[in-house]
C-alpha cells in the first residue's frame, strides 16, 4: 500500500495529535493538516476539572505540545476552522467558508459534548457544562468561598468537579438519581466507598432525579423528582456523559451506531476515513471508550492503519480520576465480570476489586492502589488463570500470580 499524500485530520484534541505523533513517529513524510473548531493551540482536558478549576494550571501548563512541536511535525495546524462536511468520494473536506481542501485520507477526531439535561430548563445557559478551556474558566470563576454549587451528576466529571468545589469551600449539593453510581464501571465495593467520601468531606449527596431547573434573578433553584425539597443554588453544574460528535461522519454516509464504528487500524466503514478517540467505537465492543489512553491509543493505532500496518492488540481499557486527594483507577470492563473479588479493607481502607469470569481477571478497580493495577492489567492483557484465593490475600504478592497464577 502506497502511503497517502495529504491526511486531513478533524478535530484537535488528544486523539488527533496523538495521530499526527504517530505518523511522524512512522515515518509518514507527507502532508498533515488539523482542522481544529476551537482557537489556540490544542490543550489537555483531563486538568480542566482538576487543576484549571483548582486555579493551579493555567492554558500554557495544559497544552499537549508546545507551539514548536507543531513546525518541527509539519503539522499545519489550522485554529479556528470548523470542518463543515465530509466528501470522501470526492476526495476531501469542506470548511466553513465553502472552500473545499483535498485528502487522501481523512481522520474524525470530533470528540463529543456534554449532554444538556433533559428536563425544563436543562438547557439554560446558567447550568455550566465541562468539556472545554472556556467552560472551565467560566465555572472557575464562580466557585468562591461559599458559593451553593449543585452539580448533577455523579460519574467520573461530576464527580470531580464536585470535590474541587469543596475544596475550594462551596457549598455543595451532589445529585444522582443512582444510590451507588459508577457501581456498573468500578464494581459495586469501591463505587460505594468512593460516593461515601462525598459525604465525608462535607457534601450533601441526594439520591434523586432532576425534574426541572429554574432561573430566578441571582439563584437556581433545582427541582428533584420523588424527593421532598428544592435545592437552591448560585451554581449549577451539569455531569450527565456526552454526545459523541458524529454528525460529520453521518452525513458523509459512514456507519455510525453509539459513535463512529471502527475496525482494526480505526479504519471506518469508507475506505479513506477513520475515527479515533471519544467519537468512535470498536466494533464488537459495547461501548466508546472515553479515556485518556484510549484516545492516545486509538491515534498511534490510526496512523499504523493509514501506512497499512498492522497494529498492536491495544490491551484492557484503562483510566484515573481524581477526587477528594484520591485516586481512582480501573482497568478492563468490569461490566464482563461474573463476580468480583476484594483484596484490602472495605470501609474507607485501601481496597482493590478484581473482576473475574471463570479463572480469569477481566477488569479491577481501586483507590490509592496503582502498583495492584498494574499488576490486574498485565493479568488481563495476558489472560492468565488465576487462584481466587490468593488474589484475595494481601499477604499474597500480587506480582506472583502473573506466573501461572501464582500456584504453589
Ligand atoms: C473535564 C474532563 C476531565 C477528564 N478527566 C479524565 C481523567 O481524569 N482520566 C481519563 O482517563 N480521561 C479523562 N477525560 C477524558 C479525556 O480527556 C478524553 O477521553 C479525551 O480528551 C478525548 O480526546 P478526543 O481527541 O477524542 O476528543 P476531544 O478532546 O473532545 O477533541 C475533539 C475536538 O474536535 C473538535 N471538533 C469537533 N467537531 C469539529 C469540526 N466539525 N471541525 C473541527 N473541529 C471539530 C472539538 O472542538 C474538539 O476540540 C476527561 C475529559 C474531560 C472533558
Amino acid at each position: 500500500m502506497t502511503a497517502p499524500r495529504r491526511v486531513a485530520v478533524v478535530g484537535a484534541g488528544l486523539a488527533a495529535v496523538s495521530t499526527c505523533d504517530a505518523l511522524r513517529a512512522q515515518g509518514y513524510d507527507g502532508e498533515l493538516v488539523v482542522y481544529s473548531g476551537e482557537r489556540g493551540l490544542p490543550y489537555d482536558r483531563p486538568p480542566l476539572s482538576k487543576d484549571v478549576l483548582l486555579g493551579k494550571a493555567r492554558r500554557d501548563d495544559v497544552l499537549l505540545r508546545p507551539e514548536q512541536w507543531y513546525d518541527e511535525q509539519r503539522v499545519d495546524l489550522r485554529d479556528g476552522a470548523p470542518v463543515r462536511a465530509v466528501r470522501p468520494y470526492e476526495g476531501g473536506i469542506e470548511l466553513g467558508d465553502g472552500s473545499v481542501a483535498v485528502a487522501d485520507r481523512v481522520v474524525l477526531a470530533t470528540g463529543g459534548t456534554p449532554r444538556a439535561l433533559p428536563v425544563p430548563g436543562g438547557d439554560d445557559p446558567a447550568v455550566h457544562l465541562l468539556r472545554t478551556w472556556e467552560d472551565a474558566e467560566r465555572l472557575r470563576e464562580r466557585l468562591l468561598p461559599g458559593a451553593r454549587v449543585a452539580v448533577l451528576g455523579a460519574g467520573l466529571i461530576g464527580a470531580e468537579t464536585a470535590a474541587v468545589a469543596c475544596a475550594l469551600g462551596c457549598r455543595v449539593t451532589l445529585v444522582d438519581p443512582v444510590p451507588v453510581p459508577l457501581a456498573a464501571v468500578v464494581g459495586d465495593d469501591i463505587a460505594r466507598a468512593l460516593h461515601l467520601q462525598h459525604t465525608a468531606e462535607g457534601i450533601e449527596v441526594i439520591t434523586a432525579g432532576v425534574e426541572r431547573v429554574e432561573r430566578r434573578s441571582a439563584e437556581i433553584l433545582v427541582h428533584l423528582a420523588g424527593y421532598d425539597g428544592v435545592v437552591a443554588a448560585d451554581t449549577v453544574v451539569a455531569g450527565i456523559g456526552i454526545r459523541p460528535a458524529t454528525e460529520l461522519a453521518e452525513d458523509a454516509g459512514v456507519r455510525v451506531d453509539n459513535g463512529i464504528v471502527v475496525q482494526a487500524g480505526q479504519r471506518t466503514s469508507h475506505p479513506n476515513v477513520l475515527a479515533v478517540g471519544d467519537v468512535a467505537r470498536r466494533d464488537g465492543h459495547r461501548v466508546r471508550h472515553e479515556h485518556w489512553e484510549a484516545a492516545q491509543r486509538d491515534g498511534q493505532a490510526a496512523a499504523l492503519g493509514i501506512l497499512g500496518r498492522p497494529e498492536p492488540d491495544a490491551g484492557a481499557p484503562w483510566f484515573w480520576s481524581d477526587r477528594h486527594g484520591s485516586r481512582l483507577e480501573a482497568v478492563g470492563t468490569m461490566a464482563d465480570a461474573e463476580r468480583t473479588v476484594r483484596r484490602g479493607a472495605p470501609d474507607g481502607g485501601a481496597l482493590t476489586v478484581f473482576g473475574l469470569c471463570g479463572d480469569r481477571v477481566v477488569a479491577a478497580a481501586a483507590v490509592d492502589r496503582a502498583r495492584d493495577v498494574k499488576v490486574a492489567r498485565r493479568l488481563v492483557d495476558r489472560r492468565v488463570v488465576v487462584d481466587a484465593e490468593r488474589l484475595a490475600d494481601e499477604s499474597v504478592d500480587l506480582r506472583v500470580l502473573l506466573r501461572s497464577g501464582g500456584a504453589t
